[in-house]
């Protein structure tokens, strides 16, 4: 058992033969946070025991997507496969003390265990009793006396590392039991274990594939902000115990707690990670808005962003991801193609015929207004002045008009746009659009 005065020693240990899970990310911050507030040392190991499946490019993506979360390891990366000796010693002593056999002409290790049930106390779910016949008694431990499988390098690798605390995901819970039960046989220590529940989609099935994006850092391809999925990830299972539900990094290490960690599955919803996306992108100041905006752009779009600072504060308040940011902005580009397919231009009251007549009409009036007044207040009063007189509707005629400068159906508005682009670029990009609706 683990004693109050053992230093706190947690590992998030991955399996670099995938991309990394959402789930993965969730474990490593309760983890983490659970070091932070120990005072305690947050290991990362990679369990390459695999090698059949283990690749370094998932290796490097572990690394980053829990670099990208701010969830900084103070040990490691260790990984189990520099540590086969000790591995291998362990089926030694256990082949030696017969707790262990080969079967005749298999090189499988088994580990012997007598029918019964393993219980554990466990910091989530209380007392949790398994019986060992839920995975048929005895089991293999290595493929060859040099080649471990899962169970021995964990058991082994938790002990060498002085683990204290193994906080880890629910589908391990029959693991554990035969962890345990390798633990008893190498007269190894019991760390305390705390199962995290399960992730699961608005379906309430298990979280995978099939529910959509599980990757973790598809969220930062998506535009996703790493404080925003963080406070997101910490309510994946575990409630302050009041109604608050935004936490910066630093109030998440004071609240967080174990004990206040659920044992029934976690729903992840995108439209709660949307909202919560939008919030913090809503409450980024401008300088820092179009930082982490160009750095998006640039890495994940391959592109630097040339939006004004404008025009992205404008879109801040309606996006809720960069993705929507950088390309609802992205008319102001100079290499802006006009890409966009004609229906869009007309509005859903209206008709094409209708709508080449507004923009025909619309595009001298623009045309005959002096430079100096292309700004957003003096474009507005003009353009619904002119409107009202000729007694036009507002939608038929600025909806094609935005949508004539923009390519899109969600975008700033046509003042501000027409005001971005300048008299010259609004009037071409008008004339465009009409040839587009002649085709
Ligand atoms: N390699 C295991 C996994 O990726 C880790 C299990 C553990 O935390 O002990 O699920």
């Amino acid at each position: 058992m683990v004693q109050p005065s053992q230093p706190v020693r947690v590992r998030i240990a991955p399996s670099p033969t995938g991309r990394l899970h959402v789930g993965t990310a969730r474990a490593a911050l309760f983890n983490h946070l659970y070091a932070r507030q120990h005072g305690g040392t947050f290991i990362l190991r990679i369990e390459d025991t695999d090698k059949a499946r283990s690749e370094k490019k998932f290796e490097e993506e572990i690394i980053a997507g829990l670099t990208w979360l701010g969830l900084t390891w103070d040990e490691g990366p260790y990984r189990q496969s520099e540590h086969q000796d000790e591995h291998s010693q362990a089926i030694q002593t256990l082949l030696a003390d017969d707790l262990a056999y080969q079967q005749e002409g298999s090189e499988a290790v088994f580990l012997r265990v007598a029918p019964g049930e393993v219980t554990f106390a466990d910091a989530v779910r209380g007392n949790v009793t398994i019986k060992t016949d839920t995975w048929g008694g005895d089991f293999v431990i290595a493929r060859t006396p040099q080649d471990p499988v899962f169970h021995l390098a964990v058991v082994v690798d938790d002990a060498a590392q002085r683990i204290s605390h193994v906080i880890r995901g629910e589908d391990h819970l029959t693991n554990t039991a035969r962890h345990i039960l390798l633990q008893r046989a190498l007269v190894l220590p019991t760390p305390q274990y705390a199962h995290l529940p399960l992730l699961l989609d608005e379906k309430r099935r298990k979280l995978s594939k099939r529910s959509g994006e599980v990757s973790l850092l598809a969220y930062r391809e998506m535009g996703y902000l790493p404080e925003a999925l963080l406070n997101y990830l910490a309510l994946l299972g575990w409630n302050p115990g009041d109604d608050r539900e935004y936490f910066s990094y630093d109030e998440l290490v004071t609240a967080f707690s174990l004990t206040r960690v659920q044992k029934s599955g976690a729903i992840f919803s995108l439209m709660k990670l949307n909202s919560m996306n939008q919030h913090y992108l809503r409450h980024l100041p401008p300088p820092e808005l179009q930082r982490v905006a160009a750095e998006y752009a640039a890495q994940t779009l391959h592109d630097p962003l040339r939006v004004s600072e404008q025009a992205l504060l404008t879109e801040q308040q309606r996006v809720s991801t960069l993705r929507e940011l950088v390309e609802d902005t992205a008319f102001a580009r100079q290499d802006w193609g006009a890409d966009y397919a004609p229906e869009v231009l007309v509005w859903r009251k209206s008709t094409p015929e209708a709508t080449m007549t507004y923009l025909e009409r619309l595009a001298p009036v623009l045309d005959a207004i002096p430079d100096a007044d292309f700004t957003k207040e003096k474009l507005e009063a003009k353009l619904l002045a002119w409107i009202d007189a000729e007694q036009l509707g507002r939608g038929d005629v600025l909806w094609p008009m935005r949508v004539a400068l923009t390519g899109r159906e969600h975008s700033p508005g046509p003042f501000e746009v027409a005001a971005a682009l300048g008299r010259e670029e609004t009037v071409a990009r008008l004339h465009k659009a009409l040839d587009k609706l002649k085709k």
